[in-house]
């Protein structure tokens, strides 16, 4: 890895100076948060980066709150927090991707709101954050305004972010009684990221008939992949085997996966396969009360 080319540091003291100093920098400036992702590039020499912004200190974003009805996670709250976080306890498929990106020392730098804003289609936040319907706040010169996390990454490391703003936070609503959701990636190694992953949540009624469902398939096509019509063919159904892999069909259709150093494209719709089939026993365990560990399966 070579040595970055040189720019500028500045480590504002508030969210106010930031943001100031951001939009008065203009587009070559970068926001600094953990590093994990940005000073790998910087070392790379990708882009042109004049002047690094650090955030990672900023009073307030880092706080994770429990509520009655949602909960919000700051931008800066890392992996590790979050995983051992009361919401991570409240929502096991949090549990199951904050404690499973990358190994510890990612986990303990790299926080949530840089894997989302760099758009990066291997990364997890993202599709995990879709089963959940979450919202991602933004601050910028114009304000404050907020992007249902579809919405959010619109192509492969290209997300609706506009020079000077950053994402404050994300938001997820609390799931109703019988809901359950599991995430689980397939990666070659720890450090690695995933060659697929898949990440689904449920609702039933009182006799186990799926009411509601949000499936989504990640590091296999420029964004994550979602299928309105994989989610309804999950409702109305008690999630039989054949259920959800008539429904993993629907989805995994949708993708392109790019064939790569983790495998080819065949290999990678036959790992969704299994992985779609396991997410949804889990799921499934989940919403109807068993207490089920996660992790991450490796090759
Ligand atoms: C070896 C290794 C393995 C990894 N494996 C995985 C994995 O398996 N799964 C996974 O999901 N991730 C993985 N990651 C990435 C890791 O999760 C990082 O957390 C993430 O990529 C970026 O978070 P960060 O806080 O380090 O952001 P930074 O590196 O500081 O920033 C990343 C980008 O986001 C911008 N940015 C940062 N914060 C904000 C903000 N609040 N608002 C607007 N823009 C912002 C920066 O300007 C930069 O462009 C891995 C990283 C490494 C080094």
């Amino acid at each position: 890895m070579m040595y970055p080319a040189p720019f500028r540091y500045h480590r504002p003291e508030n969210l106010n100076a930031a943001l100031q100093l951001l939009q008065r920098l203009g587009e070559d400036a970068k926001p600094l948060a953990g590093g994990q992702t940005l000073i790998p590039m910087l070392k790379m020499r990708v882009g042109d980066v004049t002047d690094l912004v650090d955030i990672g200190r900023l009073p307030d974003l880092d706080e994770i709150q429990l509520g009655e009805s949602e909960a919000r996670i700051g931008a800066l709250a890392t992996h590790a927090r979050i995983a051992a976080s009361s919401v991570a306890q409240r929502l096991p498929s949090v549990r199951d991707c904050a404690g499973g990106i990358a190994d510890a020392q990612v986990r303990a730098r790299g926080t949530i709101g840089g894997s989302i804003s760099t758009g990066d289609p291997s990364t997890d936040w993202a599709p995990m954050l879709h089963t959940m319907a979450a919202i991602v706040e933004i601050q910028g010169p114009g304000g404050k305004r907020e992007v249902a996390i579809d919405d959010f990454i619109t192509d492969a490391y290209t997300t609706v972010l506009q020079t000077g703003e950053l994402v404050t936070g994300v938001r997820i609503p609390l799931p109703p009684a019988r809901s359950g959701g599991a995430y689980i990636g397939y990666k070659r190694s720890a450090p690695a990221y995933p060659t697929a992953a898949v990440g689904i949540q449920l609702t039933l009624d009182e006799n186990d008939v799926c009411i509601a469902a949000r499936c989504v398939l990640s590091a296999v096509a420029s964004r994550p992949v979602t299928s309105a019509a994989a989610d309804a063919a999950l409702v109305g159904t008690r999630l039989t085997e054949e259920d959800l892999r008539a429904a993993g069909e629907l989805i995994i259709a949708d993708t392109n996966p790019p064939a790569d150093v983790r495998g080819s494209a065949d290999y990678k719709r036959s790992v969704l396969r299994g992985l779609f089939l396991q997410v949804g026993a889990k799921a499934l365990q989940r919403a109807k009360g068993e207490n089920i560990e996660g992790e991450h399966n490796y090759v």
